[in-house]
């Protein structure tokens, strides 16, 4: 066969996307699975955002649209963001995307040449090394395991900056571990990429699921030194249970905002035109859009709870209680089997469906999702705990 280019040697398919692939197609043929694969939360979309994007489709909103999304959606997501940081940001600055993975990509192609090296904080989102490589850049991995519960400090961060350093992804709270930075450590970090002149690529896609009373950061508002590098991402998928729609949305210094949506016009053009509807139904419908956020933050607390404690009764695995998003990523190393046997065994054994750590760049570790069904989990942390007791 024809050779095929570096890009499409280079890339490592999705494992995530792999492994809940492989559980669905077992659920299929009639296997009792429980996944806790899939980053997905297992609720609908609430009916309202859908019925806008219905009405929006019966209105024959079924045109190209600009580029960077309709004006009314970039408009309604300048004002969330005043309105829930207090950061000013013209809608010209926010460019939607097709989904969130697509707004960050779009954020490393922007800024980053080949050559340029990108830090990438592991535990690690799988698509960051990815994205990276496929801008001709070099991801650089600094490992903050849960001795530091997960969080990069400044002087790993400071300890890995060269002279060809270009970016540092920050991803808060976290997937794969949940964690969430305080403010005061993203300030620490921001000051050594103010220092080093690096851009920042704030991963926010999570924002909103957060506990304890906790308040998400947006690295942009920490100061005009932050604002003036930082890409902020953030999308519908997560927060709204729109992963399917494939809308996500960035907001950056207007010359980065520009540069990626004329990248965008080159590679994808604009979001589906009616799904953008339901996303504005999302942030106008203010109240029935925050009754369901909060229903469905009510169940990932429970159950991230729930899970957390059940784990942590499992002798040899140690978990730490994350703060956000809707992971937890169990310690596993005690056991002496590398990650991938012990998800493979697992899967084999218990019909129990995991994603290694090694998978996120961190060996050891399980990544397990909890917006899935309480039973699911009260079945599937049953079974691990047995799988366990037999490796011991
Ligand atoms: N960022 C993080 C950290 C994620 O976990 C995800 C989804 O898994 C995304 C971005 C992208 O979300 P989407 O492309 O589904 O909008």
């Amino acid at each position: 066969p024809l050779p095929l280019s570096i890009w499409a040697k280079n890339v490592s398919p999705s494992p995530t996307l792999a492994i809940d692939a492989k559980a669905k197609a077992l659920l299929a043929a009639g296997e009792d699975v429980c996944g806790f694969a899939a980053g997905e939360p297992d609720f609908d979309t609430p009916e309202h955002i859908k019925e806008a994007a219905i009405a929006a489709l019966k209105a024959g909103k079924t045109k190209y649209a600009p580029t960077p999304g309709i004006p009314e959606l970039r408009k309604a997501i300048a004002e969330r963001y005043a309105v829930e940081y207090g950061f000013t940001v013209t809608p010209e600055q926010v460019v939607v995307s097709p989904g969130g993975k697509f707004n960050c990509h779009l954020g490393v192609v922007a800024v980053c040449s080949p050559g340029d090296e990108v830090i990438v904080p592991a535990p690690y989102w799988v698509s960051y090394p990815e994205m990276v490589k496929l801008a001709g850049a070099v991801p650089k991995f600094v490992l903050a395991d849960d001795k530091t519960g997960f969080r990069l400090t400044p002087q790993m961060l400071e300890a890995a900056i060269t002279p060809k350093t270009k970016m540092v992804i920050i991803n808060s709270p976290s997937n794969p571990t949940g964690a969430v930075y305080s403010r005061a450590e993203l300030e620490a970090i921001v000051a050594v990429a103010v220092k080093h002149n690096l851009y920042i690529l704030s991963d926010e896609m999570y924002e909103h699921l957060i506990y304890d009373g906790m308040k998400p950061t947006c690295v942009a508002t920490l100061s005009e030194e932050a604002k003036a590098r930082t890409i902020t991402v953030a999308g519908f998928s997560k927060t709204y249970a729109m992963t399917g729609w494939r809308i996500g949305t960035t907001v950056a210094p207007l010359p980065i905002a520009k540069a990626i949506g004329e990248l965008q016009s080159q590679m994808t053009s604009n979001v589906t035109t009616f799904g953008q509807y339901g996303a504005l139904a999302a942030l106008k419908e203010k109240e029935k859009t925050a009754a369901a956020v909060k229903t469905m933050l009510a169940a990932f607390d429970r159950r991230r709870k729930f899970l957390h404690s059940e784990l942590n009764k499992i002798s040899g695995v140690t978990c730490l209680l994350a703060e956000g998003a809707f992971y937890l990523f169990p310690n596993i190393a005690s056991f002496g089997l590398k990650d991938q046997d012990f998800c493979a065994r697992l899967l084999e054994q218990e019909k129990v469906a995991a994603v290694p750590g090694s998978a996120f760049g961190a060996e050891g570790y399980l990544r397990l999702s909890y917006a899935t069904s309480d039973e699911i989990i009260r079945k599937g942390v049953e079974r691990l705990a047995r799988f366990c007791a037999t490796l011991k």
